[in-house]
């Protein structure tokens, strides 16, 4: 039974929130801290009324500010701290984690404010501080990045001698009724999409111009959709640790309306990250952006359709090709039934919550920084459909994509 901070009170917080509720076993008592104390209140609230969990807690925390940050963790004394706030912040809570001396875990890699770019290398530079302090560090426990480590170490452990190929594949066939709007914090969502696309092949990146190479890809439940490869942060991780691979790629669906907007957001200068003095104020255009847009966390109403996400993995077991599928489908609908989120969050929270239960049990352990591929597959995937994610397997798969 062991005491978690969850810091971050959108819809992914919201979801790890009652996640962490449904397990009161593991997870005796929770501090939900945000920026704005009003909106962890009405999450506990929520989560009160829905589950009967009361040892929910909240508080205000500036997540940037390394000594009051450590000084709740000290007060509260959890076990780990769940990061879902931004990726802004992944580096100051972990500063605070090493001073307080807790394990951490996030969902996202670290990506400064003013430069639109997300690497491991900040992060990955903590494994010292983290293995001499006899602590431990689980990044990118979201989805995708997340699940779809789990999954590609799964099929290494299960299904292949070598991986060689690798596509994850990511529909959301969602319709939740707006003209416009992210499903997840809109500046950084725009960030990652209008960005260069770029895939691993034959040992080097390939960098491609934003959405150039797209194709329709047939997804579960849910059939054919254009899917465009973007360039994801799991890819970077996911080849230095199979470093088998000889091309792994990332495909996201987007609708036409979706992709117009984008473009019109981005030709008239709204996804800029340069500050633009306006009436003597300077405004950050992207970050305007975000307050006009409809906030992510409250899609869920009325949000209709599945996401699906996976992996297409090629390779060979005993000297023979094979191919293999793993993936999950999940639909908006009952994630909202259950949390009041939509299922963005959804996908993202509950993996969030299992892969700090899988530490507190000790399942997953070590000393340092590690991406969730480098553990144990078996207890998360054995765990990962009660939690809400049933998955679902396929092998030699007709995978629709071409082989050297
Ligand atoms: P939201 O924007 O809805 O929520 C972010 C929360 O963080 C808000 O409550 C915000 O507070 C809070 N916050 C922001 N800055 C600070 C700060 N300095 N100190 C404390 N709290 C702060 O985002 P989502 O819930 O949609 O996403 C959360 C995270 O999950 C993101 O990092 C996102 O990248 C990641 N994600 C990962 C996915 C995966 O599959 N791996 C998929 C989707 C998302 P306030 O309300 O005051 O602004």
């Amino acid at each position: 039974m062991s005491k978690v901070l969850l810091i971050g009170a959108g819809g992914v917080g919201r979801v790890v929130a009652y996640k962490c509720a449904q397990n009161p076993g593991v997870f005796s008592e929770i501090l939900l801290a945000s920026r704005t104390k009003s909106k962890c209140d009405a999450i506990a609230a929520d989560v009160k009324r829905d589950t009967g969990y009361q040892a929910l807690h909240t508080a205000a925390v500036d997540a940037e500010k390394v000594p009051e940050l450590a000084a709740l963790i000290r007060d509260f004394q959890p076990a780990i701290v769940i990061h879902v706030a931004l990726p802004y912040q992944d580096l100051t809570i972990m500063d605070a984690c090493l001073e307080a001396g807790v394990h951490y875990l996030d969902t996202a890699n670290y990506e400064p404010r003013d430069v639109a770019k997300f690497e491991y290398s900040w992060q990955w530079a903590y494994h010292d501080r983290f293995r001499e302090a006899g602590l431990l560090a689980v990044l990118g426990c979201g989805f995708d990045p997340g699940v779809t480590g789990v999954f590609t170490a799964y099929a290494a452990k299960h299904h292949f001698d070598e991986i060689h190929y690798l596509d994850i594949v990511d529909a959301n066939a969602g319709d939740h009724g707006k003209a416009f709007a992210t499903n997840f914090n809109p500046e950084i969502n725009i960030r990652e999409i209008t960005q260069k696309g770029r895939y691993w092949e034959h040992g080097q990146w390939v960098e491609t111009e934003p959405h150039e190479i797209h194709r329709p890809i047939t997804y579960p439940h849910i059939g054919p959709k254009e899917s465009y490869l973007i360039y994801h942060e799991e890819l970077e991780s996911l080849v230095k640790n199979f470093p088998t691979i000889k091309r792994a790629r990332f495909w996201m669906t987007f609708g036409e309306e979706y992709l117009t907007h984008l473009r019109v957001i981005q030709n008239i200068g709204m996804a800029g990250i340069e500050p633009v003095n306006y009436k003597g104020m300077d405004i950050v255009p992207l970050e305007f952006l975000k307050a006009v847009l409809p906030d992510p966390g409250e899609l869920g109403e009325g949000y209709t359709g599945q996401t699906s996400i996976g992996c297409r993995i090629k390779g060979v077991k005993d000297g023979k090709d094979k191919t293999y599928y793993i993936w999950n489908n999940c639909s908006h609908e009952s994630a909202f039934r259950e949390t009041g989120a939509q299922g963005v969050s959804y996908t993202t929270g509950v993996p969030a919550m299992l892969g700090a239960k899988m530490v507190l049990e000790g399942k997953w352990s070590g000393k340092g920084v590690f991406n969730v591929e480098q553990f144990d597959p078996d207890p998360f995937l054995n765990e990962l459909g009660e939690q809400g994610l049933p998955w679902h397997e396929e092998v030699n798969a007709d995978l629709e994509f071409e082989y050297d």
